[in-house]
Order: C-alpha cells, then sequence, then structure tokens
C-alpha cells in the first residue's frame, strides 16, 4: 500500500506538470490506461487473501478517482488557456476603418439601352419583349419579306430548321404586339437578334435592337420625324444635333429612310473624321411609314390606321457615345473595360 502512496503522489505531480492536452493524455495512459499502473495494481489483488481483497480494491479505487478528477480539472485549466491565448490572438480592432464593398456597375449596352427606354416610356411607349426563338412567318412572312425575297439575303440567318430560327431583328416582336391588339398602341420592343457573322470590330453574331411601333388613326411621317429627332438630341444630350433622313428602302415600310446624326466626334458636316469616314454624318437608324401590307397581315386596317415604325442598335450607340472603337470590348468581360463605366 505504501506503493500505492507514491503512484498517487507520483500521478498527481504528473498531472499539475502536463503543459498542454497531450502531455496529459500521456499521464492517463501511464496510470489510468489498459497496462497503467494503477490498473495493473487493480489486477493484481488476486494475489491478495480473499479477507483483504475489499480493503485493497476500495483504497486504489479512492486513488484512481482523485487522479481521474485531477485530470479532469487539469484538462479544463489546459483548454481555457487555450480558449484565451487563441481568442487574445484574434482580437478585433473595432476602431479599424472597414473594408469597402466592391460595387458593381451596368454594362454599356445595359445603361444604353435603359436611356433608350426612358425616353420612350416617358413619351407613352410602352415596353414588350418577344422570344428570340422564332418561326419564319413572324420573322419574315408576315413583314412583307415572303420566301426567296431578295431582302431575305441581308438576314444571315441561323436555322434550327426551314421553320424555326433565331430572330434576326426584333420587328416580330411587333407582328405579335399587332396580332394580339387593337391599335391605337406605341411600343418599342429591345433584345437580342442573332445573324451569321464573323465576329470583327463592327460585327457580332449576337447584338442587340430596339424597334419602335406606333399605330394610330392619323400618324405622319411628320411625327416619325419629330419622335426620332427629338430622341437623338436627348440621347445624345446636344440640342442642336443635325438630324437627316435619307431616302432608304425596307420591305416592312413604305417610304423608308434611314437616319443619320452629325458627327458626335468631330464637328459634323464640312469636317470629317475617322469615325464618320469623313462625311460628318454617323447612320443611327432605319424608319418608316409601316406597309400597308404589314398592317394587312396582321388584320389592320390600312384605310382607318396608319403607322411609322423605327430599329436602332444600341451596341452601336454605345460605341458612339463612350467611344467604344470594337464592338468585341462588350463580350469581353474585361474589368478595366467595364470598369469605365461605373
Ligand atoms: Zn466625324
Amino acid at each position: 500500500m505504501s506503493e500505492l502512496a507514491q503512484i498517487q503522489i507520483a500521478a498527481l505531480k504528473a498531472v499539475e506538470e502536463a503543459s498542454s492536452p497531450e502531455a496529459l493524455d500521456l499521464v492517463r495512459v501511464r496510470y489510468l490506461g489498459k497496462k497503467g499502473d494503477l490498473t495493473s495494481l487493480l489486477k493484481g489483488l488476486g494475489q491478495l487473501l480473499a479477507t483483504e481483497r475489499p480493503a485493497a480494491g476500495a483504497e486504489i479505487n479512492v486513488v484512481k478517482d482523485a487522479v481521474q478528477e485531477a485530470i479532469s480539472l487539469r484538462k479544463q485549466q489546459l483548454e481555457q488557456a487555450e480558449m484565451d491565448a487563441r481568442l487574445s490572438a484574434q482580437s478585433i480592432d473595432v476602431s479599424l476603418p472597414g473594408r469597402a464593398a466592391e460595387i458593381g456597375g451596368l454594362h454599356p449596352v445595359t445603361i444604353v439601352l435603359r436611356r433608350i427606354e426612358a425616353f420612350f416610356r416617358g413619351v407613352g411607349y410602352e415596353v414588350v419583349e418577344g422570344p428570340e426563338i422564332e418561326d419564319d412567318y413572324h420573322n419574315f412572312e408576315a413583314l412583307n419579306l415572303p420566301a426567296h425575297h431578295p431582302a431575305r439575303a441581308m438576314h444571315d440567318t441561323f436555322y434550327f430548321n426551314p421553320n424555326i430560327l433565331l430572330r434576326t431583328h426584333t420587328s416580330p416582336v411587333q407582328v405579335r404586339v399587332m396580332e394580339e391588339r387593337k391599335p391605337p398602341f406605341r411600343i418599342i420592343c429591345p433584345g437580342r437578334v442573332y445573324r451569321v457573322d464573323q465576329p470583327d470590330p463592327s460585327h457580332l453574331p449576337m447584338f442587340h435592337q430596339v424597334e419602335g411601333l406606333l399605330i394610330d388613326r392619323a400618324s405622319s411621317f411628320a411625327d416619325l420625324k419629330g419622335t426620332i429627332v427629338e430622341f437623338l438630341r436627348v440621347f445624345f444630350e446636344r440640342e442642336d444635333l443635325q438630324v437627316r433622313f435619307r431616302p432608304s428602302y425596307f420591305p416592312f415600310t413604305e417610304p423608308s429612310a434611314e437616319v443619320d446624326v452629325q458627327c458626335v466626334h468631330c464637328s459634323g458636316p464640312g469636317s470629317g473624321c475617322r469615325v464618320c469616314s469623313s462625311t460628318g454624318w454617323l447612320e443611327v437608324m432605319g424608319s418608316g411609314m409601316v406597309h400597308p401590307r404589314v398592317l394587312e397581315a396582321s388584320n389592320i386596317d390600312p384605310e382607318e390606321f396608319t403607322g411609322f415604325a423605327f430599329g436602332m442598335g444600341p451596341d452601336r450607340l454605345a460605341m458612339l457615345r463612350y467611344g467604344v472603337d470594337d464592338l468585341r470590348h462588350y463580350l469581353d468581360n474585361d474589368l478595366r473595360f467595364l470598369r469605365q463605366f461605373h
């Protein structure tokens, strides 16, 4: 039993001196483990007389409990110390300035689309969207572009099959609106359009259009001109911006006109620069009075109603407004480019 007393003293000392949870665990194994000193003593009880065993066993168990309790206590102390050390190492200085959140920006084409929409909403137009996958009828036929019409060659179309295609312009949205509603109405249709094209500085196989359409009882070419001139002056933020209408041809309008603005990079007509190919003018839109056949195709009586339509390319308008020299920048996702528009 003096051996028991010595073991108790040594064990409690070892517990006290253990400086980490790992060291403490080694102490536990040494005294309380399967081959530990106290376990061995308990196993040795068999050699004692039967009358001595209960008392000896009880004494050993008292020591075992005492060592077990000392280990638990020490374990708590060590864990607390470890926690304190970690907390003081990770302390937070609440007086430090915060880290600013990175603020994103809108894509230049989105900015331009929103400006266009804001103007037209302001003068009573409704924004309408339609499907990007279209059928031949809505994309061509209903717009006075029957099969084998030569103007179809201008639309290098992505076909899924002979009848289903990726829309080559946003005009089919107008057809859908004319089919579903009774005039008068005024709408603009922004969206993506697709044409087979090798990407280069001024062509992409996917680009944007905004199409406008007004159908009413007394709409005239003068209304068309007034609307477009006013829009372009607001868009380019120049009250005296010169605008000209050039006779042109589109199958779905008659008469048709292409719209030029004075070059926004040089002084316009009379001067000239690289952007305007030295002409002083920049082509920005197509327009015209809706062709009677297009109205008829959608069951609108051309004797009662007239209308005008126009279409523009927001990608090109964004190029002109922000001085972007290559359409491909729009799709590169290069932050050095995109951050300039924040
Ligand atoms: Zn110019």
